[in-house]
C-alpha cells in the first residue's frame, strides 16, 4: 500500500514557534509594543487547551478514516481504518468491550451509561451520571476515536474524580492509553505526535500506579 504523509505538519509547526515566541515576549517587560500579547486569563488557557486536544484527535481521526501505511518521521506506522458505529446499541456494546479491557488494569472501573444526545452535533461525557452521549444523526459523532474520547473522560473522572482539567494531561494520558490498547500502539504513537505538536501536555509520571 502506498504510504501516505500527514497533511498540515508545516502549519502545526508554525503554531508551536508562533507560541513559543509569544512566551518569550511575554517575559520582556520592557517592551511596550501593541503587538505584545495579553497574559492569557485561566479560562482563557483552558479553552485553548480544549480547542488543540480537538485539533490533534480530528487530525488523527481524519488519518484514522483512510487507514493504511503513514509516512512518520521516516518511518512507516499501518494505521488501522477506525470504526464507525450505526447506532447506539453499537456504541454501547463498544463501551462496554473497552471497559472490558480497562477493568484489567482497573478492577473497580465501572461502565458508563450510553445515550442519544439529541439536538446537537457534538458527543459529551456527563460527570455527574457517568453518561457518554452521543448524537447518532451525525456521523463525525459515530466514530471509534470520538467514542474513546468520551470514554477516556470516563477512566480520567474514575481516577482523578473533579481533581483535575476536563481536558488537562491526566485526561490525555488516558486517552493515549486507550488509544494504545485498543486501536493499537501506531495510532497512539500518531495521536502523541499530534498532541505534542499542538503543545497539549500529556501526564507523563504515575500513569500506570
Ligand atoms: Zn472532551
Amino acid at each position: 500500500m502506498k504510504p501516505v504523509t500527514l497533511m498540515g505538519r508545516e502549519r502545526l509547526y508554525c503554531a508551536f514557534s508562533t507560541r513559543g515566541s509569544s512566551l518569550f515576549r511575554l517575559g520582556t517587560e520592557s517592551r511596550q509594543d501593541s503587538d505584545v500579547p495579553p497574559i492569557p486569563k485561566p479560562h482563557d488557557q483552558a479553552d485553548r487547551m480544549r480547542s488543540n486536544v480537538y485539533k490533534a484527535e480530528d487530525q488523527f481521526s481524519a488519518v484514522c478514516n483512510r487507514g493504511g501505511l503513514v509516512d512518520f518521521f521516516g518511518s512507516h506506522i499501518d494505521i488501522p481504518i477506525q470504526r464507525r458505529f450505526g447506532d447506539i446499541d453499537s456504541v454501547r456494546g463498544y463501551v462496554e468491550s473497552v471497559i472490558g479491557l480497562m477493568v484489567e488494569k482497573y478492577p473497580k472501573l465501572t461502565t458508563p451509561r450510553v445515550r442519544v444526545r439529541k439536538g446537537s452535533t457534538r458527543a459529551h461525557y456527563e460527570f455527574s451520571t457517568n453518561t457518554i452521549a452521543i448524537p447518532i444523526g451525525d456521523q463525525w459523532a459515530l466514530r471509534e476515536s470520538v467514542v474513546l474520547h468520551e470514554c477516556a473522560h470516563h477512566v480520567t473522572w474514575f481516577r482523578y474524580k473533579a481533581n483535575v482539567a476536563p481536558h488537562g494531561s491526566e485526561f490525555t494520558a488516558c486517552m493515549l492509553e486507550l488509544v494504545g490498547r485498543i486501536m493499537g500502539e501506531g495510532p497512539a504513537l500518531l495521536l502523541r505526535a499530534g498532541y505534542q505538536e499542538l503543545g497539549v501536555p500529556v501526564m507523563t509520571t504515575g500513569v500506570d500506579s
